[in-house]
C-alpha cells in the first residue's frame, strides 16, 4: 500500500495530483511485477471524508480539509482514464472490514474510525446503508452532551469533540494544566501543547495512571455514542479502528462495560465490540469493494 500525508493546506488541486500520482505509481508497480497489465484495470474506488453526493461524485463539505462542492470522482476518473466510484471513507472502511476483515460473515455491523475526526459506517443486511442523502452513520457528530465541548462541525457536545485523537490530547492537556501528575510532559520535553493521542497511548504502556484515566474517560464517552447506536440498530458487531485502539484493553474494557451499562441487555449481549482486522488498509480494500458494488454488482 502507498500512502502520503494529506497536507490540507496545499489545496484541493494538489491533493488530487497526489492521489493521481499514487494511482499511476501503483499501476506501474503492478505492471512491472507482472501482477496486472494496463488493460486489466476496470475502475477506481475512492473513499473521502464527507458529507458527499455519490450520484454526482462530489464532496459537499469537509471541515478538516476545507473542500466545498468538490468534484473529486470525475477529476480523478478523467486524469486516469478509468471510471471511478466515490463513497464516504468510513463507509468504505466498514465495507472493507465486512468484506475481508473483522466482520466477515456478519450481516449487521457498525464501523467506527477514531482519527483526526470520528468516522462511522453502517453495513446493514450485508449492504452499506447510506440514508436519504448519503450522510448515514455519522456517529462522530451525534450529541453526547447537550452543553458540551465545541465540535469542528459547529455543534456542541458531539462525540468527536471528546474521543477523536485531537480531543483526547486536548482533554489530557487540560488535566495536566490542572495539576495531574503524569509522565506525559516528559514525552514532549515539557511542551505539553505537542501532546497527541499517540503520546497518551505511549504513556499508558509505560504505566502512567493519569494517561490510563484519560483513556478510560475516552472509552466512556465512546460507550455513550455506541450504546445509542446499539439500541437503535441492534448490530451484531462494532469494529473500532484507528491509532487509539493501540491502547488495547485500556480502551476496550471500559468501552464494553459502558455499552453494557447503557444499552438494553439483549442488544448488548448480541453485539461484539472488536478492534479492526485490516487497520489502515480497511478503507483501501473497502474503496475497491465500493467500486464493485456501485459499478459491477454485489460482492
Ligand atoms: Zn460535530
Amino acid at each position: 500500500m502507498r500512502s502520503m500525508p494529506t497536507d490540507a493546506h496545499i489545496g484541493a488541486k494538489f491533493v488530487v495530483d497526489r492521489i493521481v500520482d499514487m494511482i499511476r505509481g501503483a499501476m506501474r508497480d503492478a505492471a512491472r511485477e507482472g501482477a496486472l497489465s494496463d488493460d486489466a484495470w476496470v475502475g477506481i474506488g475512492l473513499g473521502s471524508p464527507g458529507p458527499l453526493d455519490r450520484e454526482t461524485g462530489t464532496v459537499l463539505e469537509t471541515p478538516n480539509l476545507g473542500w466545498r462542492n468538490f468534484p473529486l470522482r470525475d477529476l480523478i476518473a478523467n486524469s486516469i482514464g478509468l471510471p471511478a466510484a466515490l463513497d464516504n471513507d468510513a463507509n468504505a472502511a466498514t465495507l472493507g472490514e465486512w468484506w475481508q476483515g473483522a466482520a466477515r460473515g456478519v450481516d449487521n455491523v457498525l464501523g467506527v474510525t477514531l482519527g483526526t475526526g470520528i468516522g462511522g459506517g453502517l453495513v446493514l443486511n450485508g449492504e452499506v446503508y447510506h440514508g436519504a442523502s448519503d450522510v448515514a452513520g455519522e456517529i462522530g457528530h451525534t450529541t453526547i452532551d447537550s452543553n458540551g465541548r465545541k465540535c469542528a462541525c459547529g455543534n456542541y457536545g458531539c462525540l468527536e469533540a471528546y474521543a477523536s485523537g485531537p480531543a483526547i490530547a486536548a482533554r489530557a492537556v487540560e488535566g495536566l494544566h490542572a495539576g495531574a501528575p503524569s509522565l506525559l510532559p516528559d514525552l514532549v520535553d515539557g511542551d505539553v501543547d505537542r501532546i497527541t493521542a499517540a503520546h497518551v497511548s505511549e504513556a499508558i504502556i509505560a504505566g502512567d495512571t493519569y494517561a490510563a484515566e484519560v483513556m478510560r474517560d475516552t472509552a466512556k464517552f465512546l460507550g455513550i455514542g455506541v450504546a445509542n447506536l446499539v439500541n437503535i440498530l441492534n448490530p451484531e458487531m462494532i469494529v473500532i479502528s484507528g491509532g487509539v485502539t493501540r491502547a488495547g484493553d485500556h480502551l476496550f474494557g471500559p468501552l464494553r462495560s459502558e455499552v453494557r451499562k447503557r444499552a438494553f441487555k439483549v442488544a448488548s449481549d448480541a453485539c461484539k465490540i472488536v478492534p479492526s482486522d485490516l487497520g489502515d488498509t480497511a478503507g483501501v480494500i473497502g474503496a475497491a469493494a465500493t467500486y464493485h458494488v456501485a459499478r459491477i454488482g454485489p460482492l
